[in-house]
């Protein structure tokens, strides 16, 4: 069983590469900016609490993140091959929370796989991204805010798998082929290992 985290700044091609993840490893995605977004969608009474943080560029607390992702991944049929986990776990917290959950379930992560691209690229990508997205938090003042964010409650992630033996830094610059061979590399070693 696969279960690879995609991890990175803003506009890293998180989405982008999961998708073809998914295809090529027939992986479940599970991206929380999704759940969120499709929420907010529907102005349930979550969707609504969210919108605030994420139209701020804010994280919505963890323990709402927490549980919203904990009761989608039980809700999951048994004979999957894995999940890929798009934007989870943001902060060391959901990473703590992450593998206790899945500890207690027998399970294990296999890779946290993280993008790194450069932050002046990052913002040209979210702020073309923005022309079309229609998404609240893809303008200028909240980029910078989410990028802040990342570096200081996401980065600390990188070094949490690092001290377990299950982080791959991967050169997220290039054509969305030429990144997505670097990451089917990684995936590959581990299902040989
Ligand atoms: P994304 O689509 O992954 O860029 O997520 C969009 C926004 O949703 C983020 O900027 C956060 O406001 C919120 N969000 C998504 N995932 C999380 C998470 N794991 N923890 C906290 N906030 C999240």
């Amino acid at each position: 069983m696969l279960n690879i985290i995609i991890c990175g700044a803003p506009g890293c091609g998180k989405g982008t590469q999961s998708d073809l993840i998914v295809e090529k490893y027939s992986l479940n995605h599970l991206s929380t900016g999704d759940l969120l977004r499709k929420e907010i969608e529907e102005k349930s009474e979550l969707g609504l609490i969210a919108d605030n943080y994420i139209s701020k560029g804010n994280f919505v607390p963890d323990e709402m993140i927490i549980d919203i992702l904990m009761k989608k991944i039980d809700s999951q049929s048994s004979n999957i091959n894995g999940i890929i986990l798009d934007g989870f776990p943001r902060t060391v917290s959901q990473a703590e929370a992450l593998e206790d959950l899945l500890e207690k379930r027998n399970k294990k992560t296999t890779i946290l796989v993280d993008l790194q691209v450069d932050e002046q690229e990052l913002i040209n990508r979210l702020l073309k991204r923005g022309e079309t997205s229609g998404r609240s938090d893809d303008n200028l003042e909240t980029i910078k805010k989410r990028l802040e964010i990342y570096q200081e409650k996401t980065k600390p992630v990188n070094n949490f798998y690092k001290k377990l033996g299950k982080y791959a830094a991967i050169d997220g610059m290039g054509s969305v082929n030429e990144i997505f061979e670097r990451i089917s590399a990684v995936i590959d070693s581990k299902l040989e290992s």
